[in-house]
Parts: C-alpha cells; sequence; structure tokens
C-alpha cells in the first residue's frame, strides 16, 4: 500500500487530497470536497501535465513584455525546457492577442500563444 499527500490546485480552495494506492491497484481518494479532486489525483500520479505561463520581450513595443501560456496543458517534465526556450524569444511589436509566439513548444505539439495585444511604440 502506497500513500501520497497532494494539494488539489483545480480551484482555490486547495484541499489536502490523501490518496491510497492499494497492492490490487485500486485507489482511494480523501479529503477531495468534490469530484474535480479525485481526477487531479489520478491525473497528477499518473500523467501530470500543467498549463505554462510567463512573459517574453517585445522589440518596438508600448510594453517591454507580452504575457504569454500555452494553449493547452503540457507534460510537468517538459516545462522547465519549455520556460528556457522562451527566454530566448522576442517578438517584434505589434502582437496580436492569440498569436502563435512559439510552435511546438519542447516538442510537445502546444503552442504558446500571446494572451494580451502589444501596440507599437510608434503609435499614438
Ligand atoms: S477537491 Fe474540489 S473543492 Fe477541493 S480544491 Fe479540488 S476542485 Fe477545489
Amino acid at each position: 500500500m502506497e500513500k501520497t499527500e497532494l494539494i488539489c490546485i483545480k480551484c482555490p480552495v486547495g484541499c489536502m487530497l490523501s490518496v491510497t494506492v492499494q497492492e490490487d491497484g485500486t485507489w482511494e481518494v480523501k479529503g477531495n470536497s468534490c469530484g474535480r479532486g479525485e481526477e487531479y489525483a489520478h491525473k497528477e500520479l499518473t500523467n501530470p501535465t500543467r498549463i505554462v505561463t510567463t512573459t517574453v520581450r517585445v522589440r518596438g513595443g508600448r510594453q517591454a513584455v507580452v504575457p504569454v501560456k500555452t494553449r493547452y496543458d503540457i507534460p510537468k517534465g517538459k516545462v522547465m525546457e519549455c520556460m528556457e526556450a522562451l527566454r530566448e524569444v522576442e517578438v517584434a511589436a505589434p502582437v496580436f492577442l492569440g498569436a502563435v509566439i512559439l510552435s511546438d513548444a519542447a516538442g510537445t505539439g502546444v503552442d504558446v500563444v500571446a494572451t494580451k495585444s502589444v501596440e507599437r511604440s510608434d503609435i499614438d
């Protein structure tokens, strides 16, 4: 019998989950206040994924950076590789909301997109 403690991150409540895996492979999740907690525990222990959010440098824009995020979750083990790739990226203004900033982030097949527009600095 294997026991793991997790904090559910599916909503701001942050329930403390206690997951017990029996010898026969069955699971028991305790501490969740709703069904999403059990789903989260299963996913976290079998195939953990994350949305990556950060900022990327903008050249010639009204703001020096633009906020970006992966369009979908990517494997947790690819998050650092994705962050490192984004550190090297600089985009030219204007940047439009939803524009692809980095395609196929860390070989995951998931694009990183802008979550805000940034106008050129020479436009009033
Ligand atoms: S178990 Fe439900 S209520 Fe608790 S943190 Fe997760 S989503 Fe929120």
